[in-house]
């Protein structure tokens, strides 16, 4: 059989991500390698982790983009502070906080958990009793933004808390970064992970992680080494971290950073406050129009994301069958549920380059005729 090359269709992505990835990325990734040690290469490595402290209003001095999806980046938090027979409490509201756990069982540790419905947030008060009740926990992990529901969690308060019972954070924030607020330090926050396939607008395949100094030291107090070779961040930071004197770890993914770099670049020209804001905006714009349809939203305006919008389905609608009608007829890709939200919801995504008025435009005007179909 000769196969011969892939020419992706166009699309446009409004799913819980990969989002839209704008032409200035892609050509960035299409300029030519060059060797990871090279001078040149060095010197955009410490321009990315520059920018990424901006994204995510740090000065960590450990930060810096793990060479893999995002899942990675929260198997790096979990591999890196949590050592066997360690207790962690785990917020589980969505798809990613069960993750989370599994992480933890994995890494030898034990999890505890808080359970919130899904399609509302982390419930703070909840997560105070059992960090009470549980005075040997180390770790507090939630997740800032579900995907798999479309709420957000009050990050600062559930920061805070781990601050006052003496834990490390482990935050989420593969959503909601460069989609809704975050403050790394402000809102104190430990070990902080996200992905560029979401508001950062990149093709996936990389998680940006930022740590603070409380996290570097437990990560340096370790009793035991981290059972990754690969995730061991104090092996990582001869590389990233190395100044001109930069230690080989592994070949960095070279032409994806180059994209990485471009979408911050343009991250850093929009503002990211701005960039926030346009994302607010083009939800109202979103929720009006859906509204206006008799659509309704599984999650309540106080804690919903901006960029990603869980839209319940009308009774006898079958969903499937609207996903590909605006797949085949607009090229238009929307989220199905997950997990206990299978079926009940579409996911519409409004993430990073996604988030502009033609594309609310056009999903409105495919569903509208979907519906009516
Ligand atoms: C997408 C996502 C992940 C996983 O990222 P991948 O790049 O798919 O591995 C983790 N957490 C949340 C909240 C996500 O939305």
């Amino acid at each position: 059989m000769t196969v011969s090359s892939f020419y992706p269709p166009q699309r446009t992505l409004m799913g819980p991500g990969p989002s839209d990835v704008n032409p200035r990325v892609l050509a960035a990734m299409a300029r030519p390698t060059i060797g990871h040690l090279d001078p040149e290469f060095v010197r955009m490595m410490d321009e990315i982790k520059e920018l990424l402290q901006y994204a995510f209003k740090t000065k960590n001095e450990l930060t810096l983009p793990i060479s893999a999806p995002g899942s990675a980046g929260m198997e790096t938090c979990f591999a890196n502070l949590v050592e066997p027979g360690d207790k962690v409490l785990v917020c589980i509201n969505g798809v990613f906080g069960m993750r989370m756990v599994e992480n933890v069982t994995r890494m030898g540790g034990e999890a505890i958990t808080v359970n919130n419905d899904w399609g509302t947030p982390v419930d703070v008060s909840q997560v105070e009793e059992a960090l009470i009740a549980n005075p040997e926990v180390r770790v507090l992990a939630f997740v800032h933004a579900e995907t798999s529901t479309g709420v957000r969690s009050d990050a600062q308060a559930l920061c805070k808390l781990a601050q006052a019972h003496n834990c490390l954070s482990i935050v989420d924030t593969v959503t909601s970064l460069a989609g809704v607020e975050l403050q790394v330090d402000e809102w104190g926050c430990d070990a902080v992970y996200s992905g560029t396939q979401k508001c950062l607008s990149c093709p996936p395949g990389i998680s940006p992680i930022t740590m603070s100094e409380k996290a570097v030291a437990a990560i340096q107090a370790r009793n035991t080494p981290v059972q990754s070779w690969f995730q061991d961040l104090s092996l990582v930071m001869g590389y990233w971290g190395g100044g001109a004197k930069r230690a080989y770890h592994h070949t960095a993914p070279v032409n994806a950073l180059y994209g990485l770099h471009e979408s911050l670049v343009m991250l850093q020209e929009e503002g990211l406050e701005n960039s926030w804001q346009r994302h607010a905006d083009m939800h109202g714009m979103l929720r009006d129009g859906a509204e206006a349809m008799g659509l309704d939203f599984l999650v309540d305006e106080s804690c919903r994301l901006p960029q990603l919008n869980s839209i319940c389905i009308p009774d006898g609608v079958d969903e499937a069958a609207v996903r590909s009608q605006l797949l085949n007829d607009y090229d238009l890709e929307i989220g199905a549920g997950l997990g206990a939200l299978a079926g009940k919801v579409w996911r519409v995504g409004l993430m990073g380059q996604a988030a502009k008025a033609t594309n609310v435009r056009l999903f409105l005007d495919a569903m509208g005729t979907a519906l009516g179909d």
